[in-house]
């Protein structure tokens, strides 16, 4: 907590007046030891004595409970092909054997994180950021219906860049995003990039993508 004081009165002191100050920060970290909710609602409570602007609120611990973040599939065939085989030999070889274990999967619904995101509702009166499986307009609605000032979307825009203008439009109410991952499974490789986008998929990896898609849908 004094580490994070003296950064933020530091950055606030930097920002000026003229520049908002938004923090994103845990809801809780999904692991034994981490921090649970209780500990980040102090910190929620702290951010906002201190004077930030708003809080974009996230959970999980990507290293150590990556799918309490991500929801849904995790494709391991398409993680491990995309591993560098030079430097991460050992680890494409540990996600090939053991990946069902190192990394559960957590079943995907859509806002999955507004029961703990609401709780920081009560707790704050500053401006609230939701993020976490945002898939459709009437959700969002939803969500900013529930007193959040802002929402951030990720997966259905890296399916459709257009998503949010077509949700403008009429032309779409909800993503098609299939909550495969395969976007995730390379992006600590390459850049994080949809299946529908990728060019030349190897068919191991499309027939992995297809079967994740029909059990996550
Ligand atoms: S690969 Fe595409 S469809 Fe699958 S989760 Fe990522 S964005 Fe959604």
């Amino acid at each position: 907590m004094r580490l994070m004081q003296r950064v933020i009165r530091c950055v606030l002191d930097h920002a000026g007046a003229d520049m908002g100050v938004i923090v994103k920060m845990n809801m809780h970290d999904g692991f034994r030891r981490g921090m649970q909710r209780a500990e980040c609602l102090e910190v929620a409570r702290e951010l906002e004595r201190l004077g930030v602007h708003a809080l974009v609120l996230s959970a999980g611990f990507v290293s150590k409970a990556p799918m309490e973040v991500m929801r849904g599939a995790m494709p391991l065939k398409t993680m491990a092909h995309y591993m560098d085989m030079r430097k991460f030999w050992w680890l494409k070889a540990l996600v090939r054997v053991f990946g069902r274990i190192m990394v559960p999967t957590v079943p995907f619904k859509e806002a999955y994180f507004l029961e703990d995101a609401l709780e920081f509702r009560r707790a704050v009166k500053l401006s609230l950021i939701y993020v976490g499986g945002l898939t459709s307009l009437a959700k969002m609605e939803e969500v900013l219906g529930a007193g959040f000032q802002g929402l951030q979307v990720a997966r259905a825009l890296v399916h459709d860049t257009e998503f949010v203008n077509k949700l403008r439009t009429g032309e779409k109410t909800c993503s098609s995003c299939g909550h495969s991952n395969y976007c995730i499974g390379r992006m600590y490789t390459l850049e994080m990039m949809c299946h529908h986008c990728a060019k030349n998929l190897p068919k191991k990896l499309s027939s992995e993508v297809e079967s994740l898609e029909k059990r996550w849908r």
